[in-house]
């Protein structure tokens, strides 16, 4: 290996003026980190300064940096076929990958098309939903519904489904009609939920009432929506939100790109909720965090609806590096390693980690913690006046080896399922040192 020195002098001439980052406000935001590797849970700089990666790098990566496995499973794949059209071609790992995720998905959903991110795994689901009604002939079927808060990615039509995240405000004006409900979040100790829930459904009906027959689909984050804060809401609420609008005969779309592959305990969240979708969107860490892919999953009847011996009725839609066999590899490679045993119960453990680390913070620095809340591997919690602090914890957990990124108001959690019990709860204990140290100092 090149010395870390050298290595670090070198990585630090580079400029890095070229690059524009994304979601980042360049005026204030602190100087990239230059990462140079990563193992395990962990990312190195240049200096080789280690940092615990408590947000998967943006939720993709599940079984930890560098997993041997995977990056063998990539190689090999290299050397065979590193890429070819899907139009017209397939390949081996493109079948094999749908045949081995078939038996963890809900068993109605038999069609997969694949795209390579969730944003786009998102668009084919709603636009397969508004040309299924148009082919079979209901062409005022135009309306898509969600939930306030959502975020479905950042193309055109996933941003319209979710206008009201408060990230695309510039963009209003040029979105189709979409209409959206609350969303009733929870948190430990909620009193208001159940008041919460029925008011919102009571707003569903109304919009049903009004609009029912114009609405081509539902689309949601089940029980956690990741952008607006890792809020999470019950399954029942779901199932009730579900059985109404399935008296109008609207298309549900589950988006699981954040939820998927374990993230809320169990293989996806769908599994925690008795109604099952008519489009599964799944992505993220479907590789494992190594390559972009995404799958759009639907039933035999919606995929009926395409079939006519003219071109006019089929989905035009797909993407150069649609179902890469290299991430398609990955993607085989990771679900191997999810189903291993060490891997369940390292799953295990980290849910229960978290409702400890959840615990421990709310008695340690109780006066900071708004909305404890935890579901499965994901753990969150508000404080009051994140924005004045926001950049300075973002710095301070850095320093203290710890990557971190503030959503809004909200400290959230998602590490690989490769950390240990013991990386987690001494990264805790580093949270509310920080904390102290940060809030309540700047509040003193
Ligand atoms: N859906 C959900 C639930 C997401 O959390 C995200 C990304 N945060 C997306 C869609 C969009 O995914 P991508 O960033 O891969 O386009």
């Amino acid at each position: 290996m090149t010395h870390p020195e050298k290595t670090a002098r070198r990585l630090e001439d580079l400029d890095q003026s070229l690059i524009w980052h994304p979601f980042t406000q360049e005026q204030t935001a602190h100087r990239p980190l230059l990462m140079a590797r990563g193992e395990g849970a962990y990312l190195y700089d240049a200096s080789d300064h280690p940092y615990l990666d408590l947000i998967s790098s943006w939720w993709v990566n599940l079984h930890g940096h560098g997993h041997p496995a995977i990056a063998q499973a990539i190689f090999d794949q290299a050397r065979r076929l590193e890429h070819v059209i899907f139009a017209g071609c397939t390949h081996e790992n493109a079948i094999l990958l749908c045949q081995a995720l078939k038996p963890h998905v809900p068993a109605c959903l038999s069609r997969f098309f694949f795209s390579d991110n969730g944003s786009t795994a998102v668009e084919v689901a709603l636009k397969m939903a508004h040309q299924y009604w148009h082919n079979k002939g209901h062409t005022k079927r135009r309306l898509v519904l969600s939930l306030e808060g959502a975020y479905h990615g950042d193309t055109f039509g996933a941003m319209a489904a979710s206008k009201k995240s408060g990230f695309f405000d510039p963009f209003l004006s040029l979105f189709f009609e979409t209409l959206s409900i609350p969303y009733p979040d929870t948190s430990r100790g909620d009193t208001t939920l159940d008041a919460r829930e029925d008011a919102a459904l009571l707003f569903l009906q109304q919009t049903l009432d009004e609009r029912g027959s114009e609405i081509a689909s539902l689309i949601l984050e089940p029980l956690v929506q990741g952008a607006s804060g890792m809020r999470c809401a019950r399954a029942s609420f779901i199932n009730r939100v579900i059985e109404k609008v399935r008296a109008y005969d609207i298309l549900v779309i589950f988006d699981e790109v954040m939820t998927g592959f374990y993230r809320t305990g169990t293989f996806l969240a769908s599994d925690q909720i008795t109604h099952k979708p008519d489009f599964l969107c799944l992505s993220k860490g479907i590789t494992g965090g190594f390559l972009p892919l995404a799958v759009t999953l639907t039933t035999d009847a919606i995929y009926q609806a395409f079939l006519d011996p003219s071109f006019n009725k089929a989905f035009a839609h797909g993407h150069s590096y649609t179902a890469n066999p290299l991430a398609c590899a990955a993607a085989r490679a990771s679900l191997d390693l999810l189903m291993e045993p060490t891997t369940q119960s390292a799953i295990k453990t980290l849910c229960a980690t978290q409702e400890e680390g959840i615990t421990f913070l709310e008695n340690d620095v109780p006066q900071l913690l708004l909305k404890p809340r935890t579901h499965g591997t994901i753990a969150a919690f508000d404080l009051a006046n994140m924005a004045s602090v926001k950049e300075q914890l973002k710095t301070a957990f850095l320093k203290q080896g710890l990557l971190l990124r503030p959503l809004h108001n909200t400290l959230y959690l998602i590490p690989p399922y490769v950390v240990t019990k013991a990386e987690l709860e001494k990264a805790y204990h580093i949270i509310a040192d920080v904390l102290r140290q940060v809030v309540l100092k700047k509040s003193a």
